[in-house]
Order: C-alpha cells, then structure tokens, then sequence
C-alpha cells in the first residue's frame, strides 16, 4: 500500500476517535446540566415524601449512568413525567347552582330529570364543602397544644386536642374529622398505633404526622401507612398551616366526590357526553374523555412497568398529565364496551380508579408511586347497565338518559343541529331554514335511533349540498328546506316504515326489545312441518332466550286443548323458531311472550297483528312478569309507526310515568296473563285448529 494511503488511513481514524470524544463529551455537558435542572423541576412539583424518595434514588442512579446508555433515557423520561405531573395543581371548584343551570340549560333541550339529578348532586356537594373543617391536635405537651390551636385557628378551623393517644381515640370514637394532626412520640403511647386506628376507624381522615426528630425513615413509614403528610420539629408555623391546608384542600375534593361516582347510562347519541362536558364547564374544571371501549389489556389503565424503553403509564394518568389538573371531571366511556378478550383485569384496575377508598393511593405500574386521585370527579358510561360488573355498579350513582321522541327530536335539530352544522359549513340561519316538515321527514325517514346521531349526520349533509349549491351559477340567496328538499339530497329512504307495509301473517309476531341503541322491534317467526318433537331455534338468540322459547312452547302444550291445539299435534310435528338478526337484542327472558303469541299464531292459524309488539317474560302458569326499558320499547314502537304495544300489567307504573308525547299515537294495553295478551295479539280469525 502506498504510503500516502496509510496516511489517510490514519488521519481518519484519527478524526473519528476526535470526534466521538467530543460527542462524549458534550453528551456529558449536557447530562452536567439535565440533572440539576430536573432536580429543580422536581423539587418545584413537590412530590409526596415516597414520591421524592423514589426521585432522589432515580437521580441519584442517573446521574452515575452515562448519558449514552439506554437506562439514561429510561430514568430521565421517568423523571421528566414525575415532574410534570399535577401533584398539587387542581382548579377551585365553582359552586354556584344557578350558573351551572343555565349552562346545562344553554346547551341541552330536554333532559329535565337528568339536569335535576345533576343539579341535586352538585348541591350536596356544596354542602358538604361548607362544613366547617376539624382538626384533631394531639400532643402531650401542654404548650404544644396550645402552640398548635393558637396557629390553626386562624386557618378558620374548629380545633380539638387530646394529651394521649387514648384520649385522641375517645374524640375519634365520637366522631369524625377532616385532619388529624399528631405528635410520633406521645409519652407512654405511641403515635404510630394512634394512626394505624384512626385510619381504620376513618379511612378519608387525613392524618398528619410530627416527628421530634428529623427521622425520614419513621415518617416515611407512617407515610407507608397512610399518613398525608409528615412535619419535623422544629418547624415555622407557616409550614404547619400549609400542610394543614393541603390535607385539607384534599379533604374538600373528597368530601365533594366521595361515593358519587356518576353513570350515565343511554342508547348513543343522547347527550351523555355532551351534559358530561357541561358539568366540567360548570365546576370550572377541565374535562376529558378516555374510551373504554377498544381496551384489551390492563395496562391500558394502569400502565407498563417501566423496564423497557417506550413503556408509558396508563390512560389515566395520562390524562390527568394532559390537562395538567389533579381534579378534572374524566369521563370513562363506554365502561360495558370492556373488550372481552383481553390480557390481566381491567375491570379490576377500574374498580381501584373509582373506588374513594383506594383512588387516593392509585398505583400506576409506569409511575411506580401512588397518586391521589380522589379529587377527580368520574363519570362513567354506560349504553346499558345489565353489562357491568356487579362490584363497579355498587359504586355508581346511575342516572339514565332516555332515548328521545319525535317531538323532542325536531325541538333539538331546530335549536341546536341546525345552527351548528349551518355554522360549520360556513353558512347562516338568515340564508337557510329547515321547516318542521323538513326535520320531521329526516327523523322519520331518513333514522331510526333513540338518540340523535345519525339525525346530526344527516342534517350535516343536506347543510353541506347546500353549501355546494349556494356557490353555484343561479344559486338563490335563501334557501328553504322542505321534504321534498330532503328527498333530493338525502335519496332512498332507508326508513320508510316498512311494519306498517307488512301484512299480518300466522307464525310471525312483532316483538320489542330492548338492545344498546335503545329499543328495537323484532320479528319471530314460526314454521312447523311434519316430524318428530323436534325444536329447531335458530337467529340472534342467547341462552336465556332460549330458555323462554322452551317455556312458551311447554306452556302451548299445557294447554293444547283450550287452544283448539289437536292433542297429538306436537307428536307429528318438528317446530323451527326463527328471530332475524338485525338489531341484536340483549339476552333476556322478555321475548317470551313474543315467542308465544308466535307458536300460538301458528299453531291455532290466527293471524297475528303485525302492527301490534308485545314485550313480556312468560310463567309455565301463563303469568306475564315485568319487563325492563318499558320507555325505550314505547319509543321505538312508535317510531316504527306501529299502532299498540302489549306490556305486562306489572309495569303499570312505568307506564303511568310515561309523558304525554310519548304515549301519543301508541295504544298501550296492560295485560297480566298470556290469554290476555294472546286476545289483543291475534286476529280473531276462527280459522281451523290443527
Ligand atoms: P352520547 O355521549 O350519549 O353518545 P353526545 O353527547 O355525543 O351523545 O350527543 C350527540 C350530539 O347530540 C352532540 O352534538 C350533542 O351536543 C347533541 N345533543 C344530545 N342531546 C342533546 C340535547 N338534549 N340538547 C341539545 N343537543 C343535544
């Protein structure tokens, strides 16, 4: 080789080896810089005391790693998130009842009882927080007291002391209080035992605990075990009345949420969301929604453990990181929508997010340490509530959204859709109107559902022809919508109402039911042909289902003979039961009396009213026993355009409650026994028995 190529061999090297050095070196310049400045981010977030142990250890190791090791990345994107984490950021809650009712009023038609329960919610609330708060003092130091009421005081609180821990245990035996402030060394007892009780006897006590000495490990240990906060002596009076302030600023968030961890429970598109954002606006909280729906792993929730880069913790911190408010109103969507199929227990990560008794310490796997998640206001929700888990319904205050009428329909698109899809696209209320035949012919025509989505879809494309229309040569300055309008830009009517098209027929009954957009109608069918007993069940039906078509079949039987059923009928006959998929209905026994007014069609040659549904779970004795979502059944009856439903006597009082404009157009009969039902059911066809 020639010389002057070693030479430029060499040079490169060189270079090379200059140059990584230099890359070293400013990595390490930087990592000089990184860490005191993280640790004044981190000291700036004050941590709770285990919190700022586990950062202090984390620095500690960082700062010994080099900056080029993966780990390096790992701990310092751990300790970045620790630091912007809202540890102490919440937002003061806005309490004023008639200012959150004109919000929800502002923005919703309708909904009466839901704003009430909302309303009667947020007012306990603020009851609650006008209490004045106690605090416990003990000490056995007579001065000590003194010092400790004389310095509370001015915080506006009613102080009690107690000298002994004993003493501290008559007072809590008593009654409750929002602080317990108490000295680690009383004496002959001990302060750790005296915390230990208290937290048993009131786990939402905050408890505050001095130490004589600077003895982190000791606090740290009552810290461990559910103390709030820990104070060592000496300390400023100003330090004690802002520890005092902070466990109590918790306590008010507490105090204000506890055991009220709302459900909102509605087919979609009835306002869940939307009255779920109001209350945020009215509290003056920040809102944010996390979808259950897609999740299949438990992690999502609580989080990865942090032992690989890209680990990240779960939605729910998360989410209190984004909007950077350690009490936001977060809505938990779709809480029976929990993946089936899924990896760990989500459902039982969720139980620890919502329950008041173990949110406060939640444990995040990425974040490692507890955070205090009590001050968050949840609200769940559901499209039915049968789907979730006993344990997490135990903790839910359940407020039903109800599917809505017609009428309350064309109120919502003519005061709310209409003007925000008009204003989406560019166009005004002046230029365009939507006459109540235009919206009515949408709402019939053009969607079948309890809520109102496709109804807000809908109005978006006829705003959005317009749109396309007005820019266009010979475009009119004002525009109209009429149905005939509607017709021409929305095309085929996918609604047009096709039970009322139908012809009555034996072996075919109409059914109401009840599915997760509300009410459904549903068709059963019925065919028989000769065999041999045999029961074929075949469509959309689960166990329970099937169990009432073997109930209404054994009723049939039973009572062949009054029915004008020949005795050897079902010896030479094979039966098939048949429900169309479609809607998918939720398993339940209300089918039952469907099913037998089906078989009974069949069996006697009756035709059976199409337009007539019945809904209604079946005894062997030919009992009808109640049946749930009476509302929404009534609703989708009449959207269906059917003319009566049958519902069982025993649901007499929901019907009672029914509102005028629900009713309206719909014959309801009551009936308490299957021959009732069968009577209002079946054409009075004499037609021959088989
Ligand atoms: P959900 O969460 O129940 O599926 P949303 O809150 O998303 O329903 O509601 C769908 C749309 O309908 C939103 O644009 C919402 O503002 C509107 N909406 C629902 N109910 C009402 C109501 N009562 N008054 C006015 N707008 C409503």
């Amino acid at each position: 080789m020639l010389p002057s190529l070693y030479f430029a061999i060499a040079r490169s090297v060189v270079e090379g080896a200059v140059k990584l050095f230099r890359k070293d070196e400013a990595a390490e310049e930087d990592q000089d810089q990184t860490i005191p400045s993280l640790r004044r981010r981190l000291a700036a977030a004050r941590l709770p005391p285990d919190a700022e142990m586990v950062a202090e250890r984390e620095l500690d190791i960082l700062s010994r790693t080099g900056a080029a090791a993966a780990e390096y990345a790992i701990g310092l994107t751990y300790l970045e998130y620790l630091a912007a984490l809202p540890w102490h950021r919440s937002t003061e809650d806005n309490l004023d009842l008639t200012r959150a009712e004109r919000i929800l009023e502002e923005h919703h038609y309708g909904l009466g009882q839901v704003k009430d329960r909302i309303l009667e919610h947020l007012a306990i609330k603020a009851l609650r927080l006008r209490r004045r708060s106690r605090v416990l003092a003990v000490d056995d130091d007579e001065a000590a007291r003194r010092n400790l009421v004389l310095a509370l005081a001015r915080e506006g609180c009613e102080v009690v002391t107690a000298a002994s821990a004993r003493e501290a245990l008559e007072h809590l035996e008593a009654r409750e209080f929002d602080v317990l402030l108490t000295d680690l060394r009383l004496g002959q007892s001990d302060g750790m035992e005296l915390l230990e009780r208290a937290r048993a006897r009131w786990p939402d006590t905050r408890v505050v605990v001095i130490t004589g000495y600077a003895s982190i490990p000791s606090a740290v240990e009552a810290v461990k075990k559910g103390a709030f906060q820990y104070l060592a002596k000496p300390f400023a009076i100003e330090e004690l009345r802002s520890i005092v302030r902070r466990a109590l600023d918790g306590r008010a968030l507490l105090k204000g949420t506890k055991g009220s961890v709302l459900c909102f429970a509605g087919p979609p598109g009835t306002g869940k969301t939307s009255v779920g954002r109001a209350v945020a606006q009215a509290l003056g909280r920040s809102f944010s929604r996390i979808s259950l729906g897609g999740i299949r792993d438990e992690a999502d929730i609580r989080g990865h453990r942090r032992t690989y880069a890209g680990a990240r913790p779960g939605r729910v911190i998360e989410e209190i990181r984004r909007v950077d408010s350690a009490n936001p109103v977060l809505m938990l969507d779709e809480l029976d929508k929990i993946g089936r199929e899924v990896k760990g227990d989500p459902a039982a990560a969720l139980l620890e997010v919502l329950d008041p008794e173990q949110n406060r310490a939640f444990l995040d796997h990425y974040l490692d340490v507890p955070f205090d998640l009590s001050g968050v206001l949840f609200i769940v929700t559901v499209n039915l509530t049968d789907a979730v888990p006993e344990a997490l319904l135990d903790r839910l205050e359940v407020i039903e959204f109800p599917g809505y009428t017609e009428e309350e329909k064309a109120q919502i698109a003519a005061r709310f859709l209409c003007p925000k899809q008009l204003r989406e696209k560019g166009l005004s209320s002046d230029q365009v109107s939507f006459t109540p035949e235009a919206l009515g012919t949408i709402i019939r025509e053009y969607t079948r559902e309890a809520g109102i989505r496709s109804l807000e879809r809908r109005i978006a494309t006829v705003c959005r022809k317009i749109a396309r229309e007005s820019l266009g040569a010979g475009a009119k300055s004002t525009v109209e919508v009429t149905p005939e309008l509607v017709a021409h830009w929305l095309g085929r009517r996918p609604n047009r109402r096709e039970v009322m098209d139908g012809e009555d027929r034996v072996g075919v009954a109409t059914g109401l039911v009840r599915t997760e957009g509300g009410g459904e109608i549903i068709f059963v069918e019925t065919a028989k042909m000769p065999g041999t007993k045999e029961l074929i069940i075949t469509g959309s039906l689960g166990e329970v289902m099937r169990e009432s078509v073997q109930a209404a079949l054994s009723y049939l039987r039973s009572n062949a003979a009054s029915a004008g059923i020949a005795p050897d009928f079902f010896e030479r006959h094979d039966l098939h039961i048949h429900i169309p998929r479609g809607a998918v209905p939720k398993d339940g026994p209300s089918a039952g009396i469907t099913v037998l007014a089906a078989l009974a069609s069949l069996l006697t040659g009756r035709a059976a009213r199409r337009d007539v549904a019945s809904t209604g779970e079946i005894t062997l004795t030919g009992r009808i026993l109640p049946v749930g979502g009476v509302r929404e059944k009534v609703l989708a009856a009449r959207r269906a355009g059917l003319a009566a439903v049958v519902i069982p006597a025993a649901n007499r009082e929901e019907i009672d409650e029914l509102d005028e404009e629900t009713r309206r157009g719909v014959e309801i009969h009551l009936a308490a026994t299957v021959p009732d039902a069968l009577e209002i059911i079946l054409r009075p066809s004499p037609g021959a028995g088989q």
